[in-house]
């Protein structure tokens, strides 16, 4: 119990916001919810609720991790392996309300707990994974896994548990531990450094004018947005910052070259500038560092450390796939710039746009090719015909589910819905909620998250829900979507069934707990059906007169998304190889110049292309210097090449049947990440995935040749 008390005095270091508070009987956590899928109690949760039961669930996860790890008995998979499974349910409930009401619907007090528990939810985690006395036993399993006649599942967890403590340092000396402490440390630094830097500088980037003329061509709304900005920073005139992107939204508005060019050239040279906010020099030593920790745990490089669970599993096999699709991606963006100089009133007699005109031109040919008006679409994009008439519909035709509304369970905003979902032969199957329209108190864009998981062990259905941030309609009008918000429904929902269909015994391999590379893929998968005929045809229907959206408005709306590719593509491969690049270093490489190495790379893997910038450049690449993407920026377009893949296996044998969804469930959508993924995915696709979908599916099958 000694260990335990060290353990537990590690992570309550800070002073807690509500040291008065007590937890028992009364707070709504204490024991599992009596509710319909023990869903969370939200009629009975207040916010002074979470954060007792949030620390009474860590010490009581600790206490569990502790007993197994000290436990007297020779270590046998159940009590090592199923205990730990077994482990942090308190917290979890806890937890998983928690982080769900901190996105959706947060306030000051929730906000409070959050910075007081974010440090403390990775102390847990490291407690548990640094564990060493735990790693023994898991070890000890691991080494003669074959010999114990665990099913195939189970077989899985072993090796799945063993890979995360493996590459989280468990098998170094104690003095290799000790560096790799001293290297994790140097590296969430320079992580924060960059972060901080990268702050100022893209505020300090902001384009500012008190020329009105210099906006010509924007909205009165963002005009006027710029001119609060200009406000807010105690400036005169107007003021526009940069997004985090190389390309900047504005650019394919302003109509004033000179505009366009500053801002392009702020955007580039953001973290650039020689000063305290110059990032190069952080990236410099990010890249070195992380090389240099990869070689300590015994790999090449760090995404060759980094990608051993991802479905890729090497560097190499995400650089060949990237690889491939350069040369028509790139062809393509050569056939748009030469389209530009057709269409648009590009000045003719120069060669291609250069990357600060280029939105500009685009726009006119977008206009010109695939323009469609937004408020003739919406009115066949009604919410609840969206949802029913296409996303539960979709559901019913491939799965057999079918939806029925509960306004009898307890939910943390009012606009929240709530349905249960049952299977084909009537058995409930899951609990789904959907909180689509914004508010000031939700974070933005869209997710898909758990309150329960599915497990066999623990004997739990999955309690799973969708976020969105759609324009909320007056009272009594109808909430009228646009095609990308439709299309969101499709996505969230598909990561949805990823959870719902979820069949394993395990919970830490159930349902959406898969690699960053495969998480995507059932998502992506269920877009298609948005605009499938028989799907489109069953819920875009006027939502006044019933009559279906007519064909040619229809039509528009399926080759917009052709729109542009070339360009878009060849910058997210860029920046994609990039990252990789990056993170192929050796560690006896010298310190690199990041502008040096960011060319010579666009270079090697054939994207240095005048016209097209990457996405980010090295220097602002937040994604893989701060947020945890590193060697994983390329999952996207993996994923992509899955969902795309698939979906034309469906439509190779027979489109949307019963047969077709269920054998993609059964083989696939249930299955979690209880088997190896390529072998899973092969297995059902009857060979390896192709790039040919992919490069139809965003129109650059024909480029380059
Ligand atoms: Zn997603």
């Amino acid at each position: 119990m000694i260990l335990l008390l060290t353990v537990a005095a590690a992570i309550c270091g800070a002073q807690t916001p509500n040291p008065d508070s007590k937890f028992g009987p009364s707070n709504p956590f204490y024991a599992p919810s009596t509710l319909p899928f023990q869903t969370a109690p939200f009629d009975k949760i207040k916010d002074s609720d979470y954060q007792p039961a949030i620390d009474a669930g860590m010490a009581q996860q600790l206490a569990e991790i502790e007993l197994i790890a000290n436990n007297p008995a020779p270590p046998t998979f159940d009590n090592t392996f199923v205990a730990l499974e077994r482990s942090g349910q308190l917290f979890n409930r806890a937890w998983n309300a928690f982080n769900l009401v901190s996105q959706a619907n947060t306030d000051p007090e929730l906000e409070k707990v959050q910075d007081y528990e974010a440090p403390r939810t990775a102390a847990l985690a490291d407690a548990i994974d640094l564990n060493p006395k735990l790693f023994a036993r898991i070890k000890a399993i691991y080494d003669r896994r074959a010999t114990l006649g665990l099913d195939a599942e189970s077989l899985r967890l072993v090796e799945y548990d063993y890979q995360q403590f493996v590459k989280a340092g468990a098998n170094l000396s104690d003095s290799d531990k000790e560096k790799l402490k001293k290297l994790n440390e140097e590296e969430s630094t320079l992580e924060n450094t960059f972060m901080t830097k990268l702050l100022n500088a893209t505020t300090a980037a902001s384009f500012s004018t008190t020329d009105p003329k210099a906006l010509d061509g924007l909205s009165e709304g963002q005009i006027a947005a710029a001119a609060e900005e200009a406000k807010a920073h105690k400036q005169q005139g107007w003021m526009l910052p940069l997004l985090n992107t190389t390309q900047q939204p504005d650019l394919t508005f302003l109509k004033d070259h000179a505009t366009r060019e500053k801002i392009f050239e702020n955007s580039w040279n953001r973290a650039e500038h020689g000063d305290a906010n110059d990032t190069r020099s952080t990236v410099a030593r990010l890249a070195q560092l992380r090389a240099e920790k990869a070689a300590l745990l015994g790999y090449p490089n760090y995404a060759a450390w980094t990608l051993t669970d991802q479905m890729a599993q090497t560097p190499e096999a995400a650089i060949h796939f990237l690889d491939a699709l350069v040369p028509a991606t790139t062809a393509k963006a050569a056939s748009e710039a030469k389209e530009i100089q057709a269409l648009s009133d590009f000045p003719s007699g120069e060669s291609a746009p250069d990357p600060a005109d280029w939105e500009f031109y685009a726009e006119q040919v977008r206009k010109a090719k695939y323009d469609y008006d937004e408020s003739q679409v919406k009115p066949y994009f009604e919410l609840n015909n969206v949802l029913e008439k296409g996303v539960f519909y979709a559901a019913h035709e491939l799965y057999g589910l079918t939806f029925k509304e509960r306004k009898d369970i307890p939910v943390w905003q009012p606009d929240v819905r709530v349905f249960e979902v049952d299977d084909a032969d009537g058995t409930p199957l899951a609990l789904w909620s959907c909180d689509y329209f914004k508010r000031d108190n939700k974070n933005g864009g869209a997710w898909e998250d758990s309150l329960v998981g599915q497990s066999k062990l623990l004997g739990t259905l999955p309690v799973v829900y969708n976020v969105a941030n759609f324009e909320k309609p007056a009272p009594g009008q109808p909430a009228l979507l646009s095609f990308d918000d439709v299309t969101t429904m499709f996505h969230e929902f598909g990561h949805g069934l990823h959870a719902m269909f979820a069949n394993t015994k395990y919970p830490s391999l159930s349902g959406t707990s898969v690699p960053r590379d495969f998480v995507e893929f059932p998502s992506q998968f269920n877009e298609h059906w948005a605009s499938y005929p028989a799907v489109f045809a069953n819920y875009a229907k006027h939502y006044k007169t019933g009559d279906p959206m007519p064909a040619d408005l229809a039509a528009k709306i399926v080759k917009a998304k052709t729109f542009n590719q070339g360009y878009d593509f060849t910058e997210l491969l860029a920046a994609s190889e990039l990252d990789l690049e990056w993170h192929t270093l050796k560690a006896s490489a010298p310190l690199q110049d990041p502008d040096v190495f960011e060319q010579e790379a666009l270079k090697r893997t054939h994207l240095s292309v005048s016209y097209v910038p990457p996405r980010y450049r090295s220097s602002y690449f937040l994604h893989i210097w701060q947020e945890g993407y590193q060697a994983g920026y390329y999952a996207y377009t993996w994923s992509e090449m899955l969902d795309d893949e698939a979906f034309q296996w469906f439509a190779d044998h027979g489109g949307m049947t019963r047969a077709n969804g269920d054998r993609f469930r059964r083989m696939v959508l249930s299955r979690g990440n209880t088997e190896d993924l390529e072998k899973m995915y092969d297995t059902w696709l009857g060979r390896k995935p192709s790039i040919k979908p992919l490069l139809k599916n965003r129109g650059l099958e024909d480029a380059g040749k």
